[in-house]
């Protein structure tokens, strides 16, 4: 198991960089090794696919389970574990005490990925909806900021595809936020989050597919996991995170270079 800040060592070491200065993490080097010719990364967040539930609900995700036979690993997210914190700590390498961001409306206090791909005179790209932490947070900070409007993660997957087609970023990190949306509505566990599933697991299928003929090695994992909220009542959240259990704080990663 790997601490998720990880990630950001990672990702710098395969673009030719140091890590973040104020990252104590370390290169995770099955990914590294397996990178060693893909000259883009794409990271795709499956916001809050925890490991309980991929490890319920993977047969219903034929292609991502496919990938996860061949690389598979488990982050552990840091705490308070939620979105914003764990992108952070993705672009950053840091905890909440360095990174200091705790809302998606937050300023790093520390070098991200972003910043050292930037005075390298490379390029980077942040993508979510608008009002979440894909677009607010990374957009922000990145070189080119895809906002996919209040639609779908298909809109997100589409603003993806345009950014790597015409802007060709080496580093883009995008976050599917209807996923945790769903999760929320019906709890983790619920049968009624599969036909989400399903449509993650298609369009993760496809947009791999076309990554890779952009030249791009991509990583995919969650931010943090779910539990189920057992007392909820109708119209009550049913799913949520923040805790540091291992529902809410291990994920599962896999790539493909
Ligand atoms: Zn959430």
């Amino acid at each position: 198991m790997y601490p998720i800040t990880d990630i950001a060592p990672t990702t710098a070491a395969i673009l030719g960089f140091p890590a973040p200065a104020q990252s104590r993490a370390k290169v995770i080097a099955e990914i590294f090794h397996d990178f060693s010719r893909s000259r883009r990364i794409a990271i795709l967040v499956t916001d809050g696919l925890g490991l309980s539930a991929w490890r319920k609900w993977k047969k219903t995700m034929t292609f991502l389970q496919s990938l996860h036979h061949r690389r598979s690993i488990v982050l552990r997210s840091i705490m308070p574990s939620i979105t914003p914190v764990n992108f952070a700590a993705m672009v950053t390498g840091a905890d909440l005490a360095a990174h200091g961001v705790q809302t998606m409306n937050s300023t790093f206090a520390c070098q991200t990925v972003f910043g050292i791909v930037r005075e390298a005179g490379k390029k980077s790209a942040g993508i979510g909806l608008e009002n979440y932490t894909g677009s607010n947070l990374l957009g922000r900070c990145a070189d080119y900021w895809g906002n996919a409007g209040n639609g779908s993660d298909d809109d997100i997957a589409e603003k993806i595809i345009e950014i790597a087609t015409q802007r060709s970023p080496d580093y883009l990190i995008a976050q599917f936020g209807r996923i945790d949306d769903t999760f929320h509505q019906y709890g983790p566990s619920s049968p009624s989050v599969v036909p989400m599933l399903r449509d993650t697991d298609s369009r993760l299928k496809l947009l791999v597919k076309q990554l890779k003929q952009l030249s791009y090695g991509v990583i995919i994992l969650s931010d943090h996991g779910q539990h189920d909220v057992h007392a909820a009542r109708e119209g009550d959240v049913c799913g949520a995170h923040g805790t540091g259990s291992p529902e809410d704080c291990l994920v599962p990663c896999t790539w493909v270079s």
